[in-house]
């Protein structure tokens, strides 16, 4: 049998830690690369015994030489606190990530995917958001690190494509939630669900009227590894997300109800620049990889709270 030989950088974090879990389940060699700025060795322990599984410790900015087929270049800290506790990194992790990535994948002729993001739209002004939407995204505010970081890695993917027929894929993720998310995170899904469990105040910001719409961990892999089996043509970025929309307040009332908990909602001021609405329109993922979510709210939040009530035991 042949095994694939795949890297992936920022592989113990939440989602890179799943997906080299995935991976290796379907019989590939898995080399998982990280710095640990927000992932952990305790979301990789699992695997370590694993004889087609290697853990290693390097920054993404690094330029770093392996003979493998496919990389997913994953690094890079997803959560706005994280993200925005030392910006320079963010955009270096993003652009300098993406370069070393390509390069590799140029070099030894590997396929390529970048986890992207819906942050490329900003606070959008179209709604739901088609990858063909430019975006709306300030550029001089708190969020650019994060959102200047990863379309400046779109493009670089483009033109690595374009110049050096670099074999590329681009998946651009929408709030993904799940198990093994970090408990400080300050993403919305385990804040909200920490916060009951431990009956402390579920932090609404603003009025919560905001809206996000929350993909299972599950969904959005299976979205990701159809991507990059998929034809080489394509080419281009695509959605991946959870189509159904929920405020953010109706998320606190059904994390409240669903965790039995008896904190209570309370409003602290609305981050700068946070977008007002946000759902993917899925319609391309739909015609070109056959796929959309199957795992509905519910049920993905009760997997993620029987994960934290342990974790927290
Ligand atoms: P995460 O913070 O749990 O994982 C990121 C991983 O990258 C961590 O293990 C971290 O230690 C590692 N990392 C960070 N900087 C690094 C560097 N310089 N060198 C090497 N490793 C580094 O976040 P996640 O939710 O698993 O996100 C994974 C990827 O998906 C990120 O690129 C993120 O931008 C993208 N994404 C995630 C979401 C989401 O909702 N989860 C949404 C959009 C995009
Ligand atoms: N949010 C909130 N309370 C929290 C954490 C986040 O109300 O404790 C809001 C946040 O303002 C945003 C939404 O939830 O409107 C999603 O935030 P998250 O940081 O999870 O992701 P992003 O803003 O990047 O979509």
């Amino acid at each position: 049998m042949h095994r694939k030989r795949i890297l992936v950088t920022g592989g113990a974090g939440f989602l890179g830690s799943h997906l080299c879990e995935k991976l290796l389940n379907k019989g590939n060699e898995v080399l998982c690369m990280d710095n640990y700025f927000t992932g952990s060795k305790d979301n990789v322990r699992h695997l370590l015994d694993n004889p087609y599984f290697e853990l290693i410790r390097n920054d993404v900015t690094h330029p770093f030489f392996y003979e493998v087929d496919e990389i997913y270049n994953l690094a890079c800290p997803a959560s706005p606190i994280h993200y925005q506790y030392n910006p320079i990194k963010t955009v270096k992790t993003s652009v300098m990530g993406a370069i070393n990535s390509l390069g590799l994948a140029k070099r030894v002729k590997a396929k390529v995917l970048q986890a992207s993001t819906s942050e490329v739209y900003g606070d959008p002004k179209e709604h739901p958001q088609k990858e063909t939407y430019w975006g709306h995204v300030n550029p001089f505010g708190p969020r650019a690190c994060y959102d200047e970081g990863k379309r400046c890695a779109e493009t670089l993917f483009l033109n690595y494509h374009q110049q050096n027929n670099v074999n590329i894929r681009i998946i651009r993720i929408f709030n993904t939630y799940g198990p093994r998310m970090h408990e400080n995170d300050g993403r919305v899904v385990s804040n909200f669900i920490v916060q009951a469990l431990k009956g402390e105040d579920i932090t609404v910001y603003g009025e919560g009227n905001q809206t996000r719409s929350f993909c299972y961990v599950d969904d959005l892999l299976d979205g990701m590894m159809k991507l990059m089996d998929g034809p080489d043509d394509l080419d281009y970025p695509i959605n991946i997300g959870n189509p159904k929309e929920f405020t953010i307040l109706e998320l606190a009332e059904k994390v409240i109800k669903m965790t039995g908990s008896k904190s209570k909602i309370v409003n602290n001021p609305l981050p700068k620049d946070d977008p007002m609405q946000r759902q993917p329109d899925i319609s391309l993922a739909k015609e070109k990889l056959d796929w959309e979510p199957k795992i509905s709210l519910e049920e993905g939040l009760e997997k993620t709270i029987a994960y934290f009530s342990d974790y927290l035991k």
